[in-house]
């Protein structure tokens, strides 16, 4: 399993007492694989991606990314763990504003180490595997919804991450260019291998996912089979 989660309990200070987001929330997903997740609004599902993405630590359970037990790492190593290992795309695209399509990939490349002409030709090869090889020298306010989505969504998968989580991408977009990003996360999550974890509104993605788990208060109902 290349991300796992393990009876996850997360809560939140709530006035005098504490708000449970996640309640014994196991989920179990493979590479190459994605898994939609659905629920009202206030239901839980941003708090299973952050708990996934290392970002807010569970007050009970395990959470494991790509074999690695991450309640074992220190604060450096779950950092380094998030750029390596998951890549997180978000309701809005988060570009920086001065850079071009092509410099918001290189700049996680260069974060991470690597050498610039291996940077380069990464953020190429996925510019082009999100249809925007012709758009690799325009800034945010240049491309429209859709293509800032698209950069985003190649951005993430710019250190080869083993985890790819989700937020509700296409919200902000207008149906035809939301079915755009749902194929294009669809096929990468194949080509990639990545265990995607998508949460969304949007019934028409479901049909996209290998498996669909619904967040109801918390609790995660997972579908046997
Ligand atoms: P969803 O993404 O399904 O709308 P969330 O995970 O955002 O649900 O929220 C689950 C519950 O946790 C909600 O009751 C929300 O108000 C609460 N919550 C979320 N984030 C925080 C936070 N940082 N501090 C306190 N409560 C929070
Ligand atoms: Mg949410």
């Amino acid at each position: 399993m290349t991300l796992l989660l393990d009876d996850v309990t997360l809560t939140y200070p709530d006035g005098d007492g504490r708000l449970t987001a996640l309640d014994t929330v196991s989920l179990e997903v493979r590479a190459g694989s994605l898994t939609a997740v659905v629920g009202p609004s206030g239901s839980g599902k941003s708090s299973l991606l952050a708990v996934a993405a290392t970002l807010v630590t569970a007050d009970a359970g395990r959470v494991v990314v790509a074999g690695t037990d991450t309640g074992e790492l220190s604060r450096a190593e779950k950092s380094a763990l998030r750029r390596e290992r998951i890549g997180m795309v978000f309701q809005q695209p988060n570009l920086l504003a001065s850079l071009t399509a092509l410099e918001q990939l290189q700049v996680m490349g260069h974060i991470s180490g690597r050498g610039p002409r291996q940077v380069r030709d990464r953020a190429r090869e996925l510019l082009a595997a999100v249809g925007l090889e012709d758009q690799a020298h325009r800034r945010p306010h240049q491309l429209s919804g859709g293509q800032r989505q698209r950069v985003n969504i190649a951005r993430a998968l710019m250190n080869g991450p083993s985890v790819l989580l989700v937020d509700e991408p296409t919200s902000a977009l207008d149906h035809e260019r939301g079915a755009v990003v749902l194929d294009l996360l669809a096929s990468l999550t194949r080509e990639r291998g990545t265990a995607t974890v998508l949460v969304t509104h949007d019934r028409t993605h479901l049909e996209r996912a290998d498996r669909v788990v619904t967040m109801v208060d918390g609790t995660l109902r997972v579908p046997v089979g």
